[in-house]
């Protein structure tokens, strides 16, 4: 019936923007495959070998729960109102003065904006410096939701090429930057890759986009978007353009490193360098308010300063870096290029040439293996969902036996041809 209404009508009422993605193949691949595993495991008949989504598969840690406990219990008025849409002042402080340890700079409250998660912080940022037609150039492959994030805001995503294990290739962003250049998006650890970028390249990308010479004269803005940062596998603490370029502004959640993914925690720090900082501080607040997020959720925001930094308010890494590792031993084994893991929840390898030669022509090679994997029972994602042909992306926030599933399907699809 909804289809005879539609007819009637003369179509959707779905806008063009939104029609176009609904309609076409970009929905999402990574919600797609997530939804044919869900299918697949409704329908029974045995396990489902999911490495398809980046959702935390450890709990939150203990001092979460301990916090939001004391947190429920307290009887003090007013704690579930609405605040101030940068959040509460004390929580913001208290990043503040964690993230101001972290750069070596002096970041006040005033700095930071507590977000509906790094989604949201991403959502603000965009909106709050681009005006439609701006571009942002993002290195591939990249995060599949920023085409979407990019399409409401009305801004062109411009993706630059990646070096050898996905490293930054600063000449390749270099050669893409033009006078409409808003925002460098950078994303490390990065999903899909596992990269982490490093410092001699940011300081190399610093020094291009302070000579790089916009329409209006305005400085290029680098975003760093770092959900992933405290889950480095070796315990250290990711480069980060904060300390190199004044014009940085840092988004990141704890969505990974709490599995807080559902309870949408985040912020935007702005580097107390960045030309502007209080304009842009009330834009970010002002963008958080008329999105529709009004602020960040006031419960998660009242638990950070209970949890983080504390012996029991982190979640175990070692436990993604041991099934990353395990992964990849397979990976290697079987004939696919994987760079060592070094961070985050995601594998990038690289088909085995072979799979690559045989697959027909017109057919992408990754999307066609990822195919035949669903009728093994074995769900991932194809790298061209990240801009980045013959590839899959596999996630390790699931369990070994999931993995052990994963590459005995792939070893058994690899074995038919
Ligand atoms: N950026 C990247 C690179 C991500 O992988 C994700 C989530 O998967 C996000 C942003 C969104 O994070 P959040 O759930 O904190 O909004």
């Amino acid at each position: 019936m909804a289809a005879d209404n539609e007819a009637r009508e003369g179509g959707s009422l779905v806008s063009k923007r939104v029609r176009d993605v609904l309609e076409g193949t970009g929905e999402s691949w990574t919600r797609r495959m997530f939804e044919l595993g869900r299918r697949l495991r409704a329908q029974g008949g045995g396990p489902v070998f999911d490495l398809s989504l980046g959702n935390p598969s450890l709990e939150p840690p203990p001092a979460f729960v301990a916090a939001l406990r004391e947190l429920v219990e307290d009887p003090t008025p007013g704690r579930h109102r609405y605040m101030t849409n940068a959040g509460f002042p004390e929580v913001r402080a208290f990043v503040a003065e964690r993230e101001s340890a972290r750069f070596g700079l002096a970041i006040d409250a005033d700095d930071v904006v507590l977000s509906v998660g790094a989604a949201g912080g991403l959502a603000i940022v965009l909106r709050a410096l681009t005006d439609p037609g701006d571009e942002v150039v993002v290195p591939a492959p990249y995060f599949s939701e920023y085409d979407h994030y990019c399409r409401h805001a009305d801004v062109r995503l411009v993706a630059a090429e990646t070096g050898d294990d996905f490293a930054l290739d600063v000449e390749a962003i270099e050669r893409v930057l033009s006078p409409r250049t808003r925002i460098v998006l950078l994303n490390s650890p990065n999903n899909p890759t596992g990269a982490i970028y490093g410092a001699r390249d940011l300081s190399r990308l610093a020094d291009v986009l302070t000579g790089h010479a916009t329409q209006d004269g305005r400085p290029p803005v680098l975003v760093e978007d770092a959900p992933y940062r405290d889950l480095v596998y070796d315990g250290s603490v990711p480069a980060s353009a904060m300390t190199v370029y004044p014009h940085t502004i840092h988004v990141t959640s704890h969505s990974k490193d709490l599995g807080l993914a559902g309870e949408r925690i985040g912020y935007a720090v702005i580097s107390p360098r960045l030309a502007d900082r209080r304009t842009v501080a009330r834009a970010l607040a002002y963008c958080n308010r008329t999105l529709g997020f009004v602020n960040a959720p006031a419960l998660m925001q009242r638990v950070l300063p209970k949890v983080l930094g504390r012996p029991d308010g982190r979640v175990d890494v070692g436990v993604y870096a041991r099934r990353a590792r395990r992964l990849r031993a397979g990976l290697v084994g079987l004939g696919f290029a994987v760079p060592e893991p070094r961070a985050g929840f995601f594998l990038f390898p690289r088909l085995p040439d072979a799979v690559v030669a045989r697959t027909p022509e017109g057919q992408a090679a990754d999307v066609a293996f990822a195919e035949r994997l669903v009728a093994r029972r074995c769900i991932v994602v194809p790298g061209s969902a990240f801009g980045v042909e013959n590839h899959l992306r596999l996630s390790v926030a699931t369990d070994d036996a999931a993995i052990d599933g994963a590459l005995a399907a792939i070893e058994a699809e690899l074995a038919t041809r």
